[in-house]
């Protein structure tokens, strides 16, 4: 702790010296930054991306931001490269959340601070505080909406007085089994659809339901697909129908409507309620035409704001604001956390939630 706070009051004085305490607006006098994201295949990472470098600038930080197209031997390399050019702190998205162990120990004996962002970084002592969402809550919300588009619940989880008896054929997917945040999401959700499972109000038709039978690796839609059309071939060429998909993912999700697609399915009544996270515009426009039932909108501005406060803190000698010191274990410690509050957007808050916050454009949505 003294050590750190040593450097950083020099790094303070260095600043100071030229001209950019408190950053300068344009960037480029504080120091470098350096922010590993996981890949562009994703709009949520660019857009992740793109509020870090614009925050860091406006602090007076250069930043050299990174994306590694979801290949962990390249996100190590890109990672050890910003130490080597004298990074003052890391904020990192990381693609396998227990692959960067080595280089954070480099980074450690720099003494440079870490930054998880969004997913925890494990097995390592050296990351030293946690940007993110409560996780949990998003998997509860993701299966809320589930609930909610089959008739059973109100969005907030309360339950329907004149709820239909079911049983409702439903599959379910997870995300990626080496990202932190997918056990998560998963477990948040089962908690909430378990006692419909049990009641026989949902039926899992596959009997699939553990996490590394439904997890899906590196979040991709086409392996998410392909799983999808293996479900209808051996659990529903009976001509039973799916009537619910939970998805973790908005990539995902449209995986799973390219299978149903293919299996026949039409839009409208006999199309099943999917839910999704991270309101990608393509799929906001599935909302919209009715192809996906929803998805969790969770506002990286925010998110980006929460990990550039947490470095500047850092960099200026004081303790970041965190609201959880309890829930984010990475197996060598409890990293301390700060976690921002999810929303689901569905059809009729779309405008309410996405343009008026001014994250997307009515003409983005609707063009
Ligand atoms: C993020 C999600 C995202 C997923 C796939 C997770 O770690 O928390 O927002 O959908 O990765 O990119």
């Amino acid at each position: 702790k003294f050590v750190f706070a040593a450097i950083a009051a020099g790094a303070l004085m260095l600043s100071a010296c030229s001209g950019a305490a408190g950053g300068s607006g344009d960037g480029g006098d504080g120091g470098l930054v350096g922010v590993a994201m996981p890949t562009k295949s994703s709009e949520r990472w660019i857009a992740d991306g793109n509020s870090v470098k614009e925050a860091l600038e406006k602090e007076g930080y250069t930043v050299d931001l990174q994306y590694a197209e979801d290949d962990i031997p390249t996100q190590v390399s890109q990672i050890e490269n910003m130490i080597t050019k004298g990074a003052k702190a890391l904020i990192i998205a990381s693609i396998d959340g227990t692959t960067l162990s080595e280089v954070l120990q480099d980074a450690a004996d720099a003494d440079i601070p870490v930054i998880a962002y969004d997913r925890l970084i494990r097995d390592t002592e050296n990351v030293d505080y946690y940007a993110s969402f409560d996780n949990y809550k998003v998997g509860v919300q993701q299966a809320n909406s589930v609930l909610n588009g089959l008739g059973l619940v109100e969005l907030d989880g309360t339950k329907k007085a004149d709820a239909p008896a079911g049983p409702f054929n439903i599959e379910l997917f997870a995300g990626s089994p080496d990202d932190n945040n997918a056990t998560f999401f998963f477990n948040g959700a089962m908690d909430t659809l378990q006692p419909y499972i049990d009641e026989g109000v949902l039926d899992v038709k596959s009997g699939q339901t553990d996490f590394q039978q439904v997890a899906t690796l590196r979040w991709d839609g086409e392996t998410a697909q392909s799983r999808m059309e293996d479900i209808l071939t051996a659990n529903y060429s009976d001509g039973s129908k799916v009537n619910a998909v939970l998805s973790p993912y908005d990539g995902i999700s449209r995986g799973i409507i390219s299978a149903l697609t293919d299996a026949g399915y039409a839009t409208g009544a006999e199309w099943p309620i999917i839910s999704g996270q991270d309101s990608e515009l393509d799929s906001v426009k599935a909302i919209n035409r009715g192809e996906q039932f929803a998805s969790i909108f969770k506002d990286t501005r925010q998110l980006a704001d929460v990990a550039v406060t947490m470095a500047v803190d850092l960099l200026s000698g004081k303790d970041p604001e965190v609201n959880n010191t309890k829930d984010y274990d990475n197996g060598k410690k409890v990293v301390p956390s700060y976690l921002l509050e999810s929303q689901i957007v569905v059809k009729d808050n779309i405008n309410e939630v996405l343009v008026d916050s001014g994250y997307y454009t009515a003409d983005e949505i609707n063009g």
